[in-house]
């Protein structure tokens, strides 16, 4: 047994109902094996085995008064993962699924995606429980300034620095915002994600769905491909889903899905942005909505996209979303490309399938990096009490994913995996992440 497998198998036994941080470490140190044959030095200094024990993890109680009058308890987490390269950084969760073990599989790839962007930004998540769907804006707001309650020990412009997710977007960064100025009476960059009259960051909004896109463009690029006329199937309605399919229809590609937790929408016309973002972000509606005014497209209730034909598939919903048998219909119906806008969208198979039939594949914690680089960028502008233009940040979003492509590629074909964005992706993360906790000695 190598020294990856002797660490996930400690792993298996410490943490076994923790099925999706058990997913992800595996898929991780599965692929960096080569790294640490050629630094027998990490394992001598437990490199690996600190690396997937998060630096601390923090799980409170969030109580809060809903519109009724009810008393209301939910659980909320921050876990703290990582800092060797510079403060916790990473969204906060708003979703009935939040558990500990998809909080910790989220915090590590956010160590490694973190270090991808060479922003000096360590790894972290949080979040709730909490179902902001369906909740009134008071509420929300309660739950908010009750999560920060707890949470404002715990963060700081130099400490940890959340940011949305699922669940959390402008108006429950606000929220959270502005509790905690209450609580500190202190102005700081603690939040990223902000509103643009409070020190938010132009782009930042648009900045994880672009920043996929321009990624994919690398990617065609290197096949001698361009987006022009391709068809890409996208799942999610959200932040990510939305500007991924703004940016592939400005650059010529045809968009012809999107989706939510009850079913995805087909239009044959290509994904109208504007009707999109009046269901989602105006009136937080259910994408079935869509159809009512555009007569060609369907919606397909209880079903993925994923049957779809299309060239380039952009699964920008949530983890597992693409399983096996959604792989073998990709590849059945002609798919080249699978890029990951979402953490972990694929399932372990799904993704080996893919890539033994040819399928270019690109992991979420290089091709969805542009947000939390974008969070980086927005916290720049807070240190230096400026703010910059959208093309300015938008130029360095592009450039930023340009080179987490080059250097996902470069390290594949260095360590003898030419073409294997996954591999090359966790190694490039993981050696600058192991570098800096080498030099930081054993803590
Ligand atoms: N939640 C986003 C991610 O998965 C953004 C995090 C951030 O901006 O800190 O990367």
């Amino acid at each position: 047994m190598n020294y990856s497998q002797r660490v996930i198998k400690q792993l298996q036994e410490r943490y076994k109902d923790e099925s999706e941080f058990i997913q992800a470490a595996s898929e991780i140190l599965t692929t960096i094996q080569p790294a640490l044959d050629a630094h027998p030095e990490y394992e001598r200094a437990g490199l690996v085995e600190r690396l997937v024990e998060p630096e601390r993890i923090i799980i409170f109680r969030v109580p809060w008064v809903d519109d009724e009058g009810k008393v209301q308890v939910n659980r909320g987490y921050r876990v703290q993962f990582n800092s060797a390269l510079g403060p916790y950084k990473g969204g906060i969760r708003l979703h009935p699924s939040v558990n500990l073990s998809i909080l910790k599989f989220l915090g590590l790839e956010q160590t490694l995606k973190n270090s991808l962007t060479t922003l000096p930004m360590g790894g972290a998540k949080g979040g709730s429980d909490f179902d902001p769907k369906g909740k009134s804006d008071s509420e929300v707001m309660r739950f908010c300034q009750s999560f920060m309650a707890e949470l404002v020990r715990h963060i700081g412009p130099d400490t940890d620095v959340p940011a949305g997710d699922i669940g959390t977007g402008a108006r429950e960064i606000g929220y959270l915002f502005g509790a905690y100025k209450k609580f500190t009476n202190k102005w700081q960059s603690v939040l990223t994600g902000k509103g643009l009259s409070y020190g938010g960051s132009l782009a930042r909004t648009e900045a994880t769905g672009f920043g996929a896109v321009y990624f994919l463009e690398n990617m065609l690029h290197q096949k001698n491909e361009d987006i022009k006329g391709k068809t890409i199937a996208i799942s999610g309605a959200g932040n990510v889903a939305q500007y991924a399919v703004k940016k592939a229809e400005e650059l010529g590609a045809h968009v012809v899905t999107v989706s939510d937790s009850n079913g995805y929408v087909y239009d044959p016309n290509g994904v109208d942005f504007d009707a999109l973002v009046q269901i989602k972000q105006v009136e937080r509606g259910r994408i079935k909505e869509y159809v009512k005014d555009h007569r060609d497209a369907q919606y397909h209730e209880n079903e993925r996209p994923w049957g779809e034909k299309c060239d380039i598939a952009m699964p920008c919903a949530t983890q597992n979303e693409l399983d096996l048998d959604d792989a073998r219909k990709l590849v059945a119906n002609g798919a080249k490309y699978v890029v990951e806008g979402a953490n972990m969208p694929t399932t372990t198979d799904a993704t080996e399938y893919l890539q033994k039939n040819g399928v270019f594949f690109a992991p979420g914690k290089a091709a969805n990096a542009g947000g939390v680089a974008t969070s980086g960028l927005e916290m720049s502008q807070n240190h230096e009490h400026l703010s910059w233009s959208f093309e300015e940040v938008d130029d360095k979003l592009h450039d930023i994913m340009n080179n987490i492509y080059k250097s996902a590629w470069d390290a594949a074909k260095q360590y003898g995996h030419e073409g294997d964005l996954v591999f090359g992706a966790n190694i490039a993360g993981f050696l600058k992440v192991a570098d800096a906790m080498m030099a930081q000695g054993i803590c």
